[in-house]
């Protein structure tokens, strides 16, 4: 039973993580407060901006009593409620990848077009350069440049030898942004570089939950400050997401520059790998997409279709 003579006046504030029906709620001071959920509200996640209310006695607890729309969303499949969002209001994706243990394109791509269907900024950080040799360092280039020309941000750094990291913060500025990348790239090196409190803090509430395709993995999503601003949102749920409940059409809006010669297929269900006098297919043979886009195209397709029925069949 909920009594408002318990509370104090509505205020704004932000969700910092979620456990349950319970949920970590921060006011305008940067001060932590423990909130129930209006069972009224469909989901609360992290990085939700919310109106609540502080207890008038329980000086650390409060109450959520409305959200306000979210600016964008990641999800992730679940395995008992289907998709399910984890985190709100994120402004940039980026996405961390290494030459070791190794410089996977195919991966870029996935992100890619999770960050395009999320509608979030994406921002290509290359980490670990300082193990770069140079026919290395040639080939790299060449490839991250491609994804320059298209418009997206690339940067370069080294964890391991602080190297691009202030360049790296000056993007992370004034806005919340979360680190994704396979495993081993150095995403936890780089989180305990950009926030030195985290090592200290003590994980509450830390819970564990069946997800995804059956597997076990902990899902404390955490918002966290930047000592030189901006936010973070931390997740092991969502640092390598998958991409198996997007629709096919869905899957080109990661790859831009294929829209300019779709008009040029012969057949309007073209499936750009078999048909004849295909845009695509020409524009990798003139020069103007590269082959291995179209490729990565064609895996995250199959990719997609296999996990499909893999999960139709279960
Ligand atoms: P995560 O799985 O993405 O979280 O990756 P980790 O942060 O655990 O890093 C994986 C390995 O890469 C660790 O042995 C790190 O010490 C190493 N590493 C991280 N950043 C760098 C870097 O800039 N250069 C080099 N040479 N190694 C790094």
């Amino acid at each position: 039973q909920y009594d408002e003579n318990l509370f104090l006046n509505p205020e704004e504030g932000t969700v910092i993580s979620r456990y349950g029906k319970i949920a970590d709620v921060e006011d305008s001071a940067q001060q932590v407060y423990r909130c129930n959920i209006r069972r009224t509200l469909a989901s609360i996640v992290t990085g939700d901006r919310v109106i609540w209310r502080k207890s008038k006695d329980e000086q650390t607890n409060g109450v959520i009593e409305a959200v306000h729309p979210r600016t964008s969303e990641l999800v992730r499949p679940d395995f008992y409620d289907g998709i399910k969002p984890v985190a709100a209001n994120i402004d940039q994706i980026m996405i961390i990848s290494a030459v070791l243990p190794e410089l996977s394109l195919n991966i870029i791509d996935r992100y890619l077009v999770a960050c395009a269907v999320t509608d979030i900024e994406p921002v290509i950080v290359l980490n670990k350069i300082d193990l770069l040799d140079e026919s290395q360092q040639q080939d790299v280039f060449k490839h991250l440049d491609y994804y320059r020309h298209l418009g997206y941000q690339v940067l370069y750094i080294s964890c391991k030898q602080q190297q691009g990291l202030d360049e790296l913060r000056c993007m992370l500025q004034n806005k919340t942004s979360i680190l994704v990348g396979q495993s081993g790239v150095g995403k936890s090196s780089l989180i305990h570089q950009l926030l030195p409190q985290i090592s200290q803090q003590v994980n509450v509430g830390e819970i564990s939950e069946i997800s995804g395709l059956g597997q076990h993995t902990t899902t404390t999503t955490r918002l966290y400050h930047l000592p030189s601003g901006g936010n973070i949102i931390d997740s092991p749920g969502i640092r390598e997401f998958g991409l198996w409940h997007l629709e096919p059409t869905q899957i080109m809006q990661g790859f831009k520059e294929f829209y300019d010669y779709l008009g040029d297929c012969q057949f309007r269900d073209c499936n750009h790998s078999t048909d004849k006098n295909c845009g695509l297919q020409n524009a990798v043979l003139n020069g103007k997409i590269a082959s291995w886009r179209l490729e990565n195209y064609h895996r995250i397709l199959q990719t997609m279709q296999d996990v499909k029925l893999k999960t139709n069949k279960s």
